[in-house]
């Protein structure tokens, strides 16, 4: 019989399901700084689809340890993990396209310059996502390079008809490309290098332009976590806009390694 003077933690915490083993198919430098790394495995049949925005885990096994995810007996440490992007999901060939940024040192962005057909990987999830409001009519996302890919997904995800405004902040031009190789859009390149200025400044300027102008409209922020929450904090504070049309994610911090995958900016 259940105890009911036990304490109500909420429902039970759902099992997360064991990392799939999966291997690099292809990886191609789409510019400068940024890595498509294909990935495939029979694992992958039943990966997705994932929701627009939704995220990985990519566990990276150091060199010369053995790990069985699906042995419960298995006592291995979990390897490190970063999180990523499942940016094209194709489950006819059991594929699955991940877009690396190379911001510097760091686990994932070195990895991703020396990958090549045949290296392994663990991939856990896909989890959350942005659920596309109902009633949305204009979207304004708001994006770094890292979030680039998930902007590219939440394109291809609105319902036709919808107005979008992208704001995207760069290194430089070289930076620049499709964010969809199936939706037309022109996105607002701002270009860090150009004006001499750190991480996120061009972004909250632009956003406190365009948010000046327009009263109604669903927002989709994510980038560094501190640019993230003046953004956000200017939106709430100056401009009244209604959280429930701000979508905010820190999707990293400057000067922290493996930074969390949950920094929605509301605590
Ligand atoms: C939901 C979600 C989805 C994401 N999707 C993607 C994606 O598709 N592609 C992608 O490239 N990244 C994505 N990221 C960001 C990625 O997880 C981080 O950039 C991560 O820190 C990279 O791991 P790393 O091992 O290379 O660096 P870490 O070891 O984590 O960090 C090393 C150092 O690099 C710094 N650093 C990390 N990222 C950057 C950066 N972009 N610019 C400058 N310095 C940085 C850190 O502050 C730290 O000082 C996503 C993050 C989240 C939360």
């Amino acid at each position: 019989m259940a105890d009911l003077t036990a304490p109500n933690n909420g429902p039970p915490k759902r099992k997360r399901p064991p990392p799939r083993l999966v291997n690099v198919a292809r990886a191609e430098r789409l510019t400068e700084r940024l890595t498509s790394v294909t990935f495939r495995g029979d694992r992958l049949a039943d990966f997705g689809p994932p929701k627009p925005g939704g995220h990985i885990k990519l566990l990276f096994l150091p060199d010369g340890v053995t790990w069985n995810p699906d042995d419960p007996k298995d006592e291995t440490p979990r390897p490190p993990s970063r999180t990523y992007t499942p940016r094209r999901y194709d489950r006819d060939a059991c594929e699955l396209e991940v877009e690396f940024v190379h911001h510097g040192e760091g686990l994932a962005s070195n990895w991703a310059q020396t990958a090549k057909p045949g290296d392994p990987m663990f991939i856990g999830g896909p989890c959350g996502g942005y659920d596309i409001p109902e009633d949305i009519k204009n979207l304004v996302l708001v994006a770094d390079e890292t979030s680039m890919p998930a902007a590219g997904m939440i394109l291809e995800a609105l319902p036709d008809g919808r107005q979008v405004e992208i704001l995207c902040e760069v290194t430089d031009q070289k930076d620049e490309r499709d964010l969809s190789p199936i939706i037309n859009c022109s996105p607002t390149w701002l270009h860090r290098a150009e004006e001499g200025v750190r991480q996120g400044v061009l972004l909250e300027r632009a956003v406190q332009e365009i948010a000046a102008a327009h009263e109604t409209r669903h927002w989709w922020i994510a980038c560094e976590s501190a640019t993230m929450r003046r953004i956000r904090d200017h939106l709430l504070k100056e401009c009244s806009a209604e959280p429930s049309r701000l979508h905010t994610r820190g999707y990293w911090k400057l000067g922290e390694a493996n930074y969390p995958d949950h920094d929605y900016g509301n605590d």
